[in-house]
Parts: C-alpha cells; structure tokens; sequence
C-alpha cells in the first residue's frame, strides 16, 4: 500500500478492499464461488474494470453487480427524494442526509457447492 490515501481511487485497490473485507468474514476453508457488489450511482468508479478486479482477485466468474439509485432524504420532513429533484420537492429545504448512493459493498456471497 502506497502512504496516505490516494485522491483517485483505482479500480484495483477498491477490489482488493472489497475482497479483504470479505475474506475477513468468511470461514478460512470455503471455496468462493461468487458474490454481489452494492455500487451507488454517485461512487465514481469504472464498474466493468472493478469487476474485472475482483474477478481476478477472487478466482471467481459469477460477480454480480448492483446499481444502488442516489437518494436523499429531508432533515425537515423526511421526504425521500432523488438528487435531481432536490431541493425537497415536498417543503422546498434543502437539508438534506444521504440515505443511499455513496455505498461500495459486498452484500452477497456464494460458495461453491460439495
Ligand atoms: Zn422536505
């Protein structure tokens, strides 16, 4: 690892995070067979070249990867809206949280059968 955090992060160094994270959760002995990655449409990464990392990474064929649609959701009603409709079309505040979009996970993973 280089020093420091870099400004862009790589497609691979993602992967390789990703992959360490789930490694960390998973019995040392099963045989990964695929997964699915969360990818929320405000992450600035090269998706097909992520998914390329992780195959290679992994040893594995079957990664499947999930848009997550941004979504905000306003600090004075609650409404939940998309970014391109902000700000809250229901009371016009533009306080808002994030509540979906930024989010790089695995949610699912599959080993391989026997
Ligand atoms: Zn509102």
């Amino acid at each position: 690892m280089k020093p420091g955090y870099p400004e862009a992060v790589t497609p691979a160094v993602l992967a390789a995070e990703l992959l360490a994270g789930l490694r960390a959760q998973l019995p040392p002995d099963v045989k990964l067979a695929g997964f699915e990655v969360a990818i929320g449409e405000l992450v600035d990464v090269d998706v097909a070249a992520l998914v390329r990392e992780l195959r290679a990474g992994a040893g594995v064929v079957d990664v499947q990867v999930k848009r997550v649609a941004a979504l905000y959701r306003c600090l004075d009603c609650g409404a939940e809206y998309p970014p391109e409709e902000s700000p809250c079309p229901v009371c016009g505040s533009a306080r808002a949280e994030l509540v979906s979009g930024d989010e790089l996970t695995i949610t699912r993973a599959w080993a391989a059968p026997g």
